[in-house]
Formats: structure tokens, sequence, C-alpha cells
């Protein structure tokens, strides 16, 4: 998966990515799951999607809480944040 870390921003200033997104025909709720079995139904549609790391990108950089993005849960992107946070913290000092 590309890394787009590096200028998140990207994928926020130009959404075009999402119209190659493996959803683009499935209706959104999918990926606003109320439990565990919604989510996997929600990453089930994001395998192999061509656009993952874009999609994850953009809900890190946005913050968005809530629903399934780039294959992963809140709970992941959560995890996600909190590492990169601290590898910025190490970095900087
Ligand atoms: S990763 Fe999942 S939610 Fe994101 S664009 Fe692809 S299919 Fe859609």
């Amino acid at each position: 998966m590309k890394d787009f870390s590096t200028d998140p921003s990207a994928v926020v200033r130009s959404t075009d990515w999402m119209q190659q997104g493996n959803c683009r025909d499935t209706n959104p709720a999918v990926f606003f799951p109320s439990d565990g079995a919604g989510v996997e139904r929600a990453r089930a549609v994001c395998v192999n999607c061509p656009v993952a790391a874009q999609c994850l990108e953009y809900a890190l950089a946005l913050h968005i809480d809530h629903g399934v993005w780039g294959g992963c849960s809140e709970r992941e992107r959560r995890r996600i944040a909190k590492r990169r946070r601290l590898e910025a913290e190490r970095r900087a000092s």
C-alpha cells in the first residue's frame, strides 16, 4: 500500500481518487456499521481497493471518527494516529 502520510493534504485537496474506490456503487451506510460483523462486511468491500491508502489517509487527515475507511475500523485508525503521534514526538526529542 502506498504511503501518503508524508503529504496527507494531497488526498484532501483532490478527492478524484474516490471515483476509483471499490465502494463507488455500494450504499455508504455499509461503511458505518454498528457492530463487528458490519465492520467485516465493509472490510470485504475494501479488500484490494486500489485507493485504500488514499482513503485511509483522508480519514486520518480529517480526523474522521466514524466508519470504515481504507479498510480500517475506528479503533484501528485511532491506533495508527497514536503510533504516528508517538513517532513524531520521538523524532522531535
Ligand atoms: S478503501 Fe474501502 S471505503 Fe475506501 S474507497 Fe476503497 S472501498 Fe471505499
